[in-house]
């Protein structure tokens, strides 16, 4: 057991370091993902903004065709003014000329007043545009981050590829549960798994051990852990208790 202790101490050290390394990337890397959370956002609303603009659009193309369609027929009556000969025929087309102009006032109202499809497109357009200018400006400051954080956490991550193998190496001198068990703890208690008892107390949780408990670790028989935090316990064999408290 007490090789087992002391494989778990030296994996301990390594995984402490090469868990500072990982956290230096992640946190390179959470600069860039920042940016890509915002240009989501911006996205997200320019979709709104486009779903917003597109039934207006629709309208503005249907007023369109129905007000071309109403000038050709307005042409169509004018020339007819100057081939008839009654008067009832030229009141008749009057009356036409009257009712047709109505019916595309209305429209050309929707179209052009303060509150008109165009005036409403023309704010959506440019909005749309400030929004696109915005996620292309945010597209560049990403890949430039991006590229930068990229070389760095590549220079990280290859400082680290000895220290995996050392780390492999040792962990494989682990018996299989134990080794779960201890990875399953430096997961859970962010990089904690094996204490030392000092002063008669884990070093983890600094709950008091009994006596007896520590006695039992001291003699190095079974993988005992923290009633309190669950961590693996040891003392150093070379420093009994009585010692450190001297
Ligand atoms: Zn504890």
């Amino acid at each position: 057991m007490g090789n087992q202790i002391e494989l778990l101490i030296d994996l301990q050290v390594i995984d402490r370091d090469l868990r500072v390394r990982s956290e230096a990337i992640a946190s390179l890397r959470a600069g860039v993902e920042e940016i890509e959370a915002r240009m989501a956002a911006e996205r997200a609303t320019l979709a709104a903004c486009d779903s917003e603009r597109t039934p207006l659009d629709t309208r503005r193309r249907e007023i369109e065709a129905i007000l071309a369609d109403a000038s050709s027929k307005m042409t169509e009556r004018r020339m007819r003014l100057n081939r008839i000969r009654t008067e009832k025929e030229a009141a008749a087309i009057h009356r036409e000329i009257e009712v047709a102009k109505e019916e595309t006032e209305e429209l050309e109202e929707e179209l052009i007043g303060d509150q008109g499809l165009y005036a409403l497109l023309k704010t959506l357009n440019e909005r749309a545009t400030e929004l696109q200018e915005a996620i292309d400006k945010l597209q560049t400051e990403r890949d430039t981050e991006h590229a930068r954080v990229e070389v760095e956490a590549t220079e990280i991550a290859d400082t680290m590829g000895a220290d995996q193998e050392r780390r492999e190496s040792v962990a494989s001198g682990l018996e299989a549960a134990l080794r779960k068990r201890y990875e399953t703890i430096f997961e859970r208690r962010r990089g904690l798994a094996v204490v030392e008892i000092e002063d008669g107390a884990c070093v983890g949780c600094h709950m008091s051990i009994a006596p007896q408990m520590a006695n039992e670790i001291r003699r190095n028989e079974s993988v005992i852990a923290c009633p309190s935090c669950h961590r693996i316990l040891y003392l150093k064999p070379s420093e009994p208790e009585s010692q450190e408290r001297a």
